[in-house]
């Protein structure tokens, strides 16, 4: 199957610029100015991946992907930002957003289409090991869905963005275990050399938040200066 990749950016020549990289790279690419013309763009079908650049006109970046993880059609849409900012609170508010990763400009060609390939690739499960549980957390790798079954509750799905759900589901398969922030990257994010370490933190943050509705983010605890563990039994209440 052909990934088509969404590229919303008002500058036509980095547009370009991408759109021929990612066509070289063997994607289906198409364009949109800003983000109005990528809503109707979207409405058919939605693309495999959305590049999308931080200042447009109009609506911002950072607010379109915020829209786009509010909405339940396009919750787990990879999502790569592109800014021109480089200091690290932009870069945090970038994934903050809803963001999957962030390229920052001036970037390499070669880069941007490494970091797509490999966000497509998160999207494909660690592994098909089965349903996973611990504590009152289900999930399940067939249908994707997460869930917290509490007693005397009706279940209650839990809405995940792509790499949390990875996260998520190693931490499930390798629980009561403590997890560096490095070996996360390694099995969770794979052969991504330009991720950052601090990218876990903002991960793991997004993570609790999608676990907290149903106060699940408990059972993800930060283990001081080691990394972080999902276990059965969390110390804090
Ligand atoms: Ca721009």
């Amino acid at each position: 199957m052909t990934h088509r990749i969404l590229i919303v950016e008002d500058e036509p020549s980095i547009a370009e610029l991408i759109a021929i990289n990612l066509t070289h790279a063997g994607y289906e690419v198409e364009k949109a100015l800003q983000t109005d013309i990528a809503i109707g763009m979207m409405r058919e079908q939605l693309p495999s991946l959305l590049i999308l650049d931080w200042m447009l006109p109009g609506k911002s970046g950072v607010q379109f992907a915020k829209e786009l993880r509010a909405n339940e059609r396009t919750r787990s849409l990879p999502i790569l930002m592109l800014t021109a900012k480089s200091e690290e609170s932009d870069k945090v508010l970038g994934l903050d957003s809803g963001a999957d990763d962030y390229v920052t400009k001036p970037f390499s060609p070669k880069e941007l289409v490494a970091r797509v390939r490999a966000l497509l690739r998160r999207q494909t499960p660690v592994d098909d090991s089965g349903p996973l549980a611990i504590g009152p957390l289900k999930l399940d790798p067939v249908s994707h869905r997460v869930t917290a079954v509490l007693p005397n509750m009706e279940p209650q799905a839990l809405a995940l963005g792509p790499t949390e759900y990875r996260l998520l589901q190693f931490l499930m398969a390798n629980p009561e275990r403590v997890h560096s922030r490095g070996n996360l990257l390694d099995k969770v994010w794979g052969n991504e050399v330009y991720i950052e370490e601090r990218t876990v933190d903002v991960h793991i943050k997004r993570l609790r938040a999608a676990l907290s509705p149903a106060d699940c983010d408990r059972y993800i605890e930060t283990v001081r200066g080691s990394g972080y563990r999902i276990t059965k039994i969390p110390t804090q209440t």
